[in-house]
């Protein structure tokens, strides 16, 4: 059982499928690739075999749901554009695997509902890949923040960005309000919402926001280019949050409290990260040991499913996110603060 490894699927061979989690398994300690899902078989097959994948085991999306009769297949990582996770997670309940998805979970709160009332009736585990919240740089940050080492906590900042360049594939889509859902908030501003949430570890009781697109900017017809909210949490933090796809490559937070300030930038980078420590002692920046966190956060979900546990970020955590980021559209819509229930 210790050396058992457990089989994984993964749906839709994209950048990121392909750049940084598929080469992952090789650093993976319980997991291993075992299936691809494509629309693309020559890629399909150009995978299978750099990865030692068996071409057997190569599926579209509509043969997909007879994974159901490949028994070597425990996991299925859904890696399509945000409007397809929900389908894709609900059949693969259906097809009894375990279902790992993607951020955003879905588009919609109803969405994550389905999603989630899908594998709690095949009986399966559902894990959404918030990779931050394995990554040892974002581990500490929490620790830091959550044990009063930085005293009493005044205030979060949150900032990622991003150029979008529909020109590009990977970004063609997130142009597209159906397929996307959204714009930079849906796909990197949930990353200052996570920040904001997971850093705090409470859940926010009001949001307000303003969101701005270029005029007249062809990229930003259906989805918007750059959202600032701020989160209101129970303690008294609040956290000011931006997320753009009109500024250049960001991905940092800071944690100001009564006695230190802690900084990550860049902060939800794949590879790269700097944490420093700022108070009346001076400026300290903290060694701590790069690791995979796409390994770890699959190897997680391994886990959960050899030890039968609920996995750290599960379908909840990703309904909650985007029933807060519909708050974040509402606030800027109305012009004016949301209450969260
Ligand atoms: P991508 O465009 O590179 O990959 C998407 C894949 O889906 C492609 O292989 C494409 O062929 C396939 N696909 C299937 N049906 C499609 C359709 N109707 N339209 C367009 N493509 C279709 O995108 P990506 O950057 O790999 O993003 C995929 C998912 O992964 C998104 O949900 C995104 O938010 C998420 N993502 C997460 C992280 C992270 O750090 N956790 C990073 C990047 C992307």
């Amino acid at each position: 059982m210790a050396d058992k490894k457990i089989g994984w699927a993964i749906v839709g061979l994209g950048e990121f499928a392909t750049k940084q989690l598929i080469p992952a398994f090789g650093v993976c300690k319980k997991s291993k690739l075992v299936a691809l899902v494509s629309g693309h078989p020559a890629k399909a097959r150009r995978i299978a075999d750099e990865y030692g994948v068996d071409p057997q085991h190569i599926y579209n999306y509509e043969n997909y749901d007879t994974l159901r009769d490949n028994p070597e297949v425990d996991v299925i990582y859904i890696v399509l554009p945000n409007s397809l996770h929900a389908d894709f997670t609900i059949r693969g309940a259906r097809a009894g695997k375990h279902i790992m998805c993607e951020k955003p979970m879905a588009t919609n709160v109803k969405d994550c509902e389905a999603m989630i009332v899908a594998c709690q009736k095949a009986g399966k585990k559902l894990m959404i890949g918030y990779r931050a919240q394995y990554e040892p740089f974002n581990l500490k940050a929490i620790e830091l923040a959550q044990s009063g080492a930085l005293g009493k906590l005044k205030s979060i900042t949150a900032d990622h960005g991003r150029i979008l360049d529909p020109s590009k594939p990977l970004d063609k889509w997130r142009a597209q309000k159906e397929l996307a859902g959204g714009g930079s908030l849906m796909d990197i501003g949930i990353y200052s919402l996570q920040a904001a949430r997971y850093l705090t570890g409470e859940e926010p009781i009001e949001v307000s926001a303003l969101i701005h697109s270029t005029p007249n900017d062809p990229r930003f017809k259906e989805v918007e280019e750059t959202v600032h909210f701020t989160l209101r949490f129970p303690s008294g933090v609040l956290a000011n949050c931006t997320s753009s796809y009109g500024y250049h490559d960001t991905k940092r937070f800071q944690v100001f409290g009564a006695e230190k300030t802690l900084t990550l930038d860049p902060a939800t980078d794949y590879y790269e990260h700097k944490l420093i420590l700022e108070g009346e002692d001076g400026k300290q920046e903290l060694k701590i040991k790069e690791e995979n966190q796409f390994a770890l956060e699959i190897d997680h979900m391994s886990e959960c499913i050899l030890e039968n546990k609920t996995p750290k970020t599960p379908g909840e955590e990703g309904l909650q996110d985007v029933k807060l980021m519909m708050a974040i559209y509402e606030s800027a819509a109305k012009g004016k603060p949301v209450k969260i229930r």
